[in-house]
C-alpha cells in the first residue's frame, strides 16, 4: 500500500490536506491526475445511472432523476433521521499506547503494541470501556453562537434526497417505481480515521434512493444489488478483487430488520487483504425514512405518495444503493496499479479502464526538431478537442512513455522520421508497450474506437 501512496503523492493523483503545515488527519486532497480520475468515475456513475440507465426488472426503461441538495440543512432533517440521536460509533482507548479505535472495527485499526489479532490479540491489551461518540460535524449558522443556531454538515446526501421528496414527485413526472440520484460531500468526524482516503472526515457519496411499491422490494432489491455489482465490474474491478456480501440479519440496520435485505460490495483493498473492504451498500429502507420525516415535518399523510394506477396513497418503500466516489476511486488505483520490473523504464503501469483514465492519450515527437515537433502538435490540438491528451517534447522516449505509463495513458502516439514521409504514426499501447504504425489521419478514429466519444 505504501508505494500506491507514495506513487500517488509523486504523479499528482492525492495530497494530503493542508501539506505544508503538516497535513490535517482523515482529510485529502485530489491533485491534477486524481482529480480527472475521480471525476471519470463520477461521470461514468451518473452516465450510466441517470443519463443511460439500463431497463428494469420489467424491461421498462428506469425513471431516474438527479438532485443537488446542500451540505447544511435544517438540524431537524438529522434529528427526524435519527443521526443527532444515534449516529454514533463506540470509542475505546488503549491505557498503554493511548491509541484510540472503533470497537466495531479493531481489526481495521490495530494496537501498534499488539500488530495483529494472531499476535496475540486484542484481549491482552488494556483498553477502557467503549463510550459513544456522535460523528457529526457541528457548525452554526449566523452570526449569534447558541444552541438555536447550531446545525450539521451533512454525514450523508441521502437525507437531502428524502427532504425534497415531495418536490420532486410535484414538479417532475416520475411514478413510482423511480429513483433520485445524487453526487456530493459528505463529513464524518470518524474516531480514527486510517487506510489513506479508506476512512475520511471528508468525502463523497454518489447515493441512490429508489422508490417502489411496498409489495415489489425483493424484485427491486434484487435488480440494485446485481446492477450495481456489475457496474463496478464492468469499470475494471474485475476477478477476485471484487465480492457481494449480503449481511446477517443480527446486521441489518434498525429501520432494514423487516426488508428484503442489504447487501456490501466489497474489494479487497491491500489493507484490508485477504479481506474485503465496504465499497458500497445497497439497502432496502422500507418506509422508515419518509415516515420519519412525515411525522417530524408536521406533513403527515400529505408526504404519502398517490398511485394513479391503483388510486391508493402510501409511503414508498426505498432501495438505496449507497456508494463511496473517494473508496471507489482508490479500489481503481489498488487495481489499476501494475508493476512491471520486466520493462525497461517503467517500473509502474497503471492499468485503467479507458473510461476512467485521466489522460486518454499522449503524444510526443520522436525528437524535438526537424519538423516533427510541428506535426506532432497539429494532431495534439485536433485530438484534445474530445480527449484529455498530452504533449511533450521533454526528455528521452522512454522516460516520456514511463511517465505516462503511471499516468496511466492508454495510448501513446509518436510523430518520427518515417512519419515525415509516409503520414505514419506509432501508436504504443500501455499495457503490452507493443507498438504498431497506423496512418495520422486515422489516429482519431482509432481513438474513438478504443476509447469512446
Ligand atoms: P463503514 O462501516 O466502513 O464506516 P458505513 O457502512 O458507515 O461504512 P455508509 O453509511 O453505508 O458507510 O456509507 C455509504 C458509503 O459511503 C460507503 O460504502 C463508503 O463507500 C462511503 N463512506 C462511508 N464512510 C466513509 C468514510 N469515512 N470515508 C470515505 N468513504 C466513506
Amino acid at each position: 500500500m505504501e508505494d500506491i501512496v507514495a506513487l500517488c503523492r509523486r504523479r499528482g493523483f492525492v495530497f494530503q490536506s493542508s501539506e505544508i503545515y503538516g497535513g490535517i488527519n482523515g482529510f485529502w486532497d485530489y491533485g491534477p491526475l486524481g482529480v480527472l480520475l475521480k471525476k471519470n468515475l463520477k461521470d461514468a456513475w451518473w452516465n450510466d445511472i441517470i443519463t443511460c440507465p439500463d431497463d428494469g426488472p420489467d424491461g421498462k426503461p428506469l425513471d431516474m432523476v438527479g438532485l443537488d441538495a446542500t451540505i447544511i440543512m435544517n438540524p431537524k432533517v438529522w434529528v427526524a433521521s435519527g443521526h443527532v440521536g444515534g449516529f454514533s460509533d463506540p470509542m475505546v482507548d488503549c491505557r498503554e499506547c493511548k491509541s484510540r479505535f472503533r470497537a466495531d472495527h479493531m481489526d481495521e485499526y490495530p494496537c501498534p503494541l499488539k500488530p495483529s489479532k494472531k499476535a496475540g490479540g486484542f484481549e491482552k491489551c488494556s483498553l477502557t470501556e467503549a463510550r459513544e461518540f456522535n460523528l457529526m460535524f457541528e457548525t452554526y449558522v449566523g452570526a449569534i453562537r447558541n444552541e438555536d443556531a447550531k446545525a450539521y454538515l451533512r454525514p450523508e446526501t441521502a437525507q437531502g434526497i428524502f427532504a425534497n421528496f415531495d418536490n420532486v414527485v410535484n414538479t417532475s413526472r416520475v411514478k413510482v417505481p423511480f429513483g433520485i440520484a445524487q453526487i456530493g460531500k459528505a463529513f464524518r468526524n470518524e474516531v480514527t480515521p486510517r487506510n489513506f482516503t479508506f476512512r475520511s472526515r471528508e468525502f463523497e457519496q454518489m447515493e441512490i434512493e429508489f422508490f417502489i411499491r411496498p409489495d415489489s422490494a425483493e424484485e427491486w432489491y434484487k435488480f440494485w444489488r446485481d446492477t450495481r455489482y456489475a457496474w463496478w465490474k464492468a469499470i475494471g474491478l474485475a476477478g477476485d478483487n471484487l465480492t457481494l456480501r449480503e449481511h446477517d440479519r443480527d446486521e441489518l440496520a434498525h429501520y432494514a430488520k423487516e426488508g428484503a435485505g442489504t447487501s456490501d460490495i466489497e474489494y479487497r483493498f491491500p489493507f484490508t487483504a485477504p479481506g474485503f473492504g465496504e465499497l458500497e451498500g445497497v439497502a432496502h429502507r422500507t418506509d422508515y425514512d419518509l415516515r420519519q420525516h412525515a411525522e417530524h415535518s408536521g406533513l403527515g399523510d400529505k408526504l404519502k405518495y398517490f398511485d394513479q394506477e391503483r388510486n391508493e396513497r402510501y409511503f414508498p418503500h426505498v432501495i438505496e444503493p449507497s456508494a463511496g466516489a473517494d473508496r471507489g476511486t482508490l479500489a481503481v488505483l489498488c487495481e489499476a496499479y501494475t508493476p512491471t520490473p520486466e520493462r525497461k523504464g517503467s517500473k509502474v503501469v497503471m492499468k485503467f479502464h479507458p473510461r476512467l483514465a485521466p489522460i486518454k492519450a499522449a503524444v510526443f515527437p520522436l525528437v524535438n526538431k526537424e519538423g516533427m515537433p510541428e506535426v506532432a502538435e497539429k494532431l495534439y490540438r485536433q485530438l484534445r478537442k474530445k480527449y484529455s491528451i498530452e504533449f511533450d517534447v521533454k526528455q528521452s522516449i522512454g522516460k516520456r512513455y514511463a511517465r505516462m505509463d503511471e499516468a496511466g495513458t492508454p495510448y501513446c502516439f509518436t510523430v518520427d522520421g518515417d512519419t515525415l514521409t509516409d503520414n505514419t504514426v506509432t501508436v504504443r499501447d500501455r499495457d503490452t508497450a507493443s507498438q504498431d504504425r497506423i496512418a495520422i489521419d486515422k489516429v482519431e478514429a482509432f481513438l474513438a474506437e478504443k476509447i469512446g466519444g
